[in-house]
């Protein structure tokens, strides 16, 4: 059926670049014969899931949105993969996504943006466009996604999705496409809070393959949902992320959302985070460096394109070529802020201070922990905007992320959570909640309330 559903309508929707619809029937049926076996399956064994392809999968094309790795076909599966695969789900391919992961709306990946399944004319959000799309469209009832600066909890927001970024280091990193690795963490795509909640308990756990991997014994998220209790919780509503530059439409949802919580039993308070508002700046000197990096392996030999000028050259011709032909303007955009911000001489003022912007916003979020349970915010300052509205301006489109950064500087989970529809536009709105790192069941309790 979603096989059946992706070719109905992922023409006009594009949300995945490879669907390997065989392979899936195949699985599928697997599942089906080893439960008629009498075989103890999981919760989400035959349930079908999409990709995003910043995950490499075995026998499947993995490009991160990029031409610089168009036709690679990795030799090994990503471990969030390793673990959908163990549990009996069945992948159905890979979503669309900026390159890279670098972006907001889709309209950086080098095939094509995906469109909101909402409004064709508008974006479905990014990095992780195509993931939310898919499951917004019922191409696929869950999805993968990578969360570096809000791309699964922004794409939720915009598609009326559930998406959740889980602490940093709870779930596998092995096998997914750097972006920034300081920041960068996997996560769910769903249509409900149980089904982001199912998923999240497959892919985390400890990793020997991943150095940043947490080594702990996490609770049941699926349980946090179905024992959802909000009486006594204090939910801190962040004042700087509820006025200027936020949407009236988006504002009344949020609170609406609030003052629903606050019937159930929550205590609902002000809290000020006074550093939020220098996260995108640090934000953006913090990821072009580390990507500059990460991307630095992109060299025309190890993996994909290789250009080579006139048919001859030396390996640095030949390196600037691929380069040159292979990425994005983005992307060429970000390695160049990055590496002149870690250069000789600007490193202290550009990258050293960020680092120290970086250390005061975590220190917000131990102040505001300190008086609160959970925090509360719109996960974007609006609903989806139309294709072209910020691609001519980077820094708006980098503005776009003001609510979801701070929880990627600080390593802290955050969950979005659709409330509704915008008055004004008819459009899906999310609320986000943050909590402390490694309390991430807290989320799926506040969420779980709210379905
Ligand atoms: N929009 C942000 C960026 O462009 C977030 C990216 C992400 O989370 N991968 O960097």
């Amino acid at each position: 059926a979603h096989l059946d559903r992706i070719a109905a309508v992922d023409g006009a929707v594009h949300a995945f670049l490879h669907v390997d619809g065989e392979r899936a029937v195949e699985t599928a049926a697997d599942i089906d014969r080893r439960r008629a076996a009498g075989e103890a399956l999981g919760p989400l064994a035959g349930v079908p899931i999409a990709i995003k392809d910043v995950l490499v999968t075995k026998g499947m094309p993995s490009t991160s949105g990029s031409r610089i790795l168009e036709g690679w076909i990795p030799p090994y599966d990503a471990t969030p993969v390793t673990k959908v695969r163990a549990a009996g789900l069945v992948p159905l391919g890979k979503t669309n996504m900026d390159e890279f992961a670098m972006g907001s709306s889709t309209e950086h990946s080098a095939y094509g943006p995906t469109h909101n399944p909402w409004d064709l004319d508008r974006i479905p959000g990014g990095s992780g466009g195509g993931s939310a799309a898919s499951v917004a469209a019922f191409e696929a009832p869950l999805a993968l996604g990578s969360d570096t600066g809000g791309s699964i909890r922004q794409p939720a927001h915009v598609t009326g999705t559930v998406g959740v970024k889980p602490t940093y280091g709870a779930v596998s990193r092995y096998g997914s496409i750097a972006l920034a690795s300081s920041l960068d963490q996997i996560g769910p795509v769903t249509r409900t809070v149980l089904d982001a909640a199912l998923l999240h308990d497959v892919i985390a756990g400890h990793d020997p393959l991943d150095s940043t991997s947490l080594n702990m014994a996490w609770p049941s998220m699926a349980e946090a949902v179905r024992r959802a209790d909000v009486s006594g919780l204090r939910i801190g509503v962040i004042t700087e992320l509820d006025g200027e530059g936020f949407q009236p439409g988006v504002r009344q949802r949020f609170h609406e959302a609030l003052e629903l919580l606050e019937r159930n039993g929550a205590e609902i308070v002000e809290v000020s985070a006074p550093h939020f508002e220098y996260s995108i700046a640090a934000y953006y000197l913090i990821l072009p460096a580390e990507a500059s990096s990460n991307l630095a392996k992109f060299d025309s030999v190890r993996f994909g394109l290789r250009v080579t000028p006139d048919g001859a050259g030396t390996v640095e011709q030949v390196m600037a070529a691929t380069r040159e032909a292979g990425f994005g303007p983005e992307v060429k955009r970000r390695i160049i802020l990055g590496t002149y911000a870690l250069s000789a001489g600007y490193y202290d003022a550009y990258y050293g201070s960020a680092q120290k912007v970086r250390t005061l916003v975590q220190r917000d979020f131990d102040a505001a922990f300190a008086k609160v349970d959970v925090l509360a915010s719109p996960t974007a300052p609006t609903t989806a905007f139309k294709f072209g509205e910020k691609l001519a301006d980077p820094v708006s489109m980098y503005l776009n992320d003001i609510a979801t950064i701070p929880a990627n500087l600080a390593g802290v989970p955050g969950i979005s959570v659709p409330t509704g529809l915008a008055p004004e536009d008819g459009l899906p709105v999310g609320i986000q909640f943050l909590a402390p790192a490694r309390e991430d069941a807290r989320l799926y309790n506040v969420g779980g309330a709210l379905e």
